[in-house]
């Protein structure tokens, strides 16, 4: 791959990175271009920096099947390259869509993993963020201990590196964790802290969201007045800002506190227009909620008609909000199938590819190879004694043919049987084999016929063949059956200046038969 288009790629992809949050539109279409330049160019690396970005992409525009399918690739893609930074950009974006399609229990998996490498790469700041993120998982999951220890360690790390601003997000986080687990106290040291913090920051979100939870904390320890000024105050700042979710949360926190306070009206005009709100606004969760309070707040005021109309409209939304969520968890479960199902795939694919792989390499060799006895076959001697035979000629080199038949095999045959008769073929292959110099070949010729190419000159064929000759001999033949012996027959041609391969092969074959004439169990040459 040339320089300018690996640096082509490079800034495409890069380009896209810093691009995602500003302009998602744009970075996706210079990750999609990276892509294809990448697969092009058989870039594997840059085509995991353009399947992340992409993958962040669909995560946001909440393609969350897409979005695991592009971000597995990467991460594959970066465990192979070994690029950490890669690896655990992956892991955190993966651990996200999971978290958005409510499979909490592989966000938690790959937070843990993220966290594990930005330890590994010491990096303080990653490892902040991924202690926060775990904190919130293990808060969605009930595991409230654990949600705590985490966030003590993001405070502690946030603190070491002086990043006052993810100081204040744990301690806002942490917070809700100590009023889950009734501890409003500490709820409320710390929200008061993260408080504080925000507003030195100017973190106005953070300062207001804090506020709220402060609020309800507070309401919980009886400190009323300092919580409904607390709420108010957000209020008045979530509906400058329009966020709408936050105002339902200081309407319903409000009407909470006054229902504690048995003053009826206040709480159901302050609950009753934070449902308004939710119903503009299709805020399910909170709108279950707010029905399920004002009915709490009728039935104190006696008016059970509304207190029972409110009770039902409870039941009716969050059936709906169940059936959501289950929806919610079946798409991210099919989801998670369909990717299963397309690694199974791909997996399936790369065996098929491997065992094809397998199979033309058996074709081969089934091609050039003896079943039997594992040699070489005549197709594969006679090709190789042609080049031989035409390299011998042009550089003057010696080169010698040896035929080579075992003597009355058809009587082995006869006598012990076929299967014996094949353990004999066997074992003479591999005395022939054995026999040779690397580059010199044996092969099985036909039946109980070999033939040897040896690249020597006469007298050192002769020698070979002599010592082949009485190695089976004296094979303690007697271990295949106690009364078999075998012997062979051989014939030899070094003549080089015949006119072509067959013919030394024709030559070895006549001089085989003069031995086999005059007694065989010998060499002949
Ligand atoms: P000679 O000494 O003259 O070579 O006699 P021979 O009996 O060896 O020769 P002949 O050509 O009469 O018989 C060869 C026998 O080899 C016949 C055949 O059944 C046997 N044969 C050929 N291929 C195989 C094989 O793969 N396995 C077994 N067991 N026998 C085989
Ligand atoms: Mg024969
Ligand atoms: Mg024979």
């Amino acid at each position: 791959m040339s320089d300018s288009s690996l640096e082509a790629i490079q800034q495409l992809n890069q380009s896209a990175w810093e691009l995602r949050y500003a302009n998602w539109q744009e970075s996706l279409q210079s990750s999609q271009q990276a892509l294809e330049l990448a697969s092009a160019e058989g870039n594997e690396l840059q085509r995991g920096y353009a399947l992340r970005t992409l993958g962040f992409i669909e995560r946001v525009q909440s393609n969350l099947p897409k979005a695991m399918s592009r971000l597995t690739e990467a991460l594959e893609i970066a465990k192979n390259h070994g690029d950490l930074v890669l690896e655990r950009d992956c892991l955190n974006f993966l651990a996200a869509t999971y978290a958005t399609s409510g499979n909490m229990q592989s966000a938690l998996d790959y937070t843990q993993s993220a966290l594990q490498i930005s330890q590994q790469i010491e990096d303080l700041p990653g490892q902040v963020s991924n202690l926060n993120n775990l904190g919130i998982i293990y808060y969605e999951l009930n595991r409230l201990s654990e949600a705590e220890s985490v966030y003590l360690q993001a405070i502690e790390s946030a603190s070491l590196i002086q990043d006052q601003r993810r100081v204040a997000e744990a301690r806002a986080n942490l917070a809700l964790v100590y009023v889950k687990l009734e501890r409003y106290e500490d709820a409320v040291s710390c929200s008061r802290s993260a408080l504080q913090l925000a507003e030195e920051l100017k973190l106005q979100e953070l300062a207001t969201r804090v506020q709220v939870n402060l609020a309800e904390a507070l309401a919980y320890t009886d400190h009323f007045l300092e919580a409904l000024a607390l709420l108010r105050s957000a209020e008045k700042i979530f509906v400058e800002h329009g966020v709408f979710e936050g105002v339902v949360h200081c309407r319903l926190n409000l009407g909470l506190i006054f229902l504690r306070q048995h003053q009826l009206s206040q709480a159901i005009a302050s609950l009753n227009s934070g449902l308004a709100l939710c119903q503009s606004h299709g805020m399910k969760e909170l709108e279950a909620q707010l029905h399920q309070r004002i009915s709490q707040a009728y039935e104190d005021d006696q008016n059970f008609e509304l207190a029972l109309k409110h009770h039902k409209a409870f039941h009716t939304v969050e059936r709906e909000v169940r059936r959501l969520d289950t929806e919610r968890q079946l798409n991210a479960i099919s989801a998670q199938r369909e990717l299963d199902r397309a690694r199974a795939e791909a997996d399936l694919e790369r065996m098929r590819r491997v065992e094809l792989g397998h199979l033309v390499n058996q074709l081969e060799w089934q091609a050039i190879s003896d079943p039997l006895t594992g040699l070489h076959n005549r197709r594969f001697l006679e090709t190789q004694l042609e080049k031989s035979f035409f390299e011998a000629k042009q550089a003057s080199k010696p080169l010698s043919v040896a035929m080579l038949d075992i003597d009355s095999f058809k009587q082995v045959n006869d006598t012990y049987g076929h299967a014996i008769g094949d353990e004999v073929l066997k074992i003479m292959a591999k005395l022939a084999k054995d026999s040779l110099r690397t580059g010199d070949i044996a092969a099985r010729y036909g039946g109980e016929e070999f033939a040897l190419v040896v690249h020597a000159g006469f007298e050192h064929a002769m020698r070979a063949c002599e010592r082949l000759r009485v190695l089976v001999e004296k094979h303690p033949w007697s271990e295949v059956h106690p009364s078999l012996s075998v012997t062979i027959t051989v014939g030899v041609c070094a003549d080089t200046s015949l006119e072509n391969h067959e013919k030394m092969l024709n030559y070895a074959d006549e001089k085989l038969y003069v031995g086999k004439r005059s007694g065989k169990n010998q060499v002949c040459g």
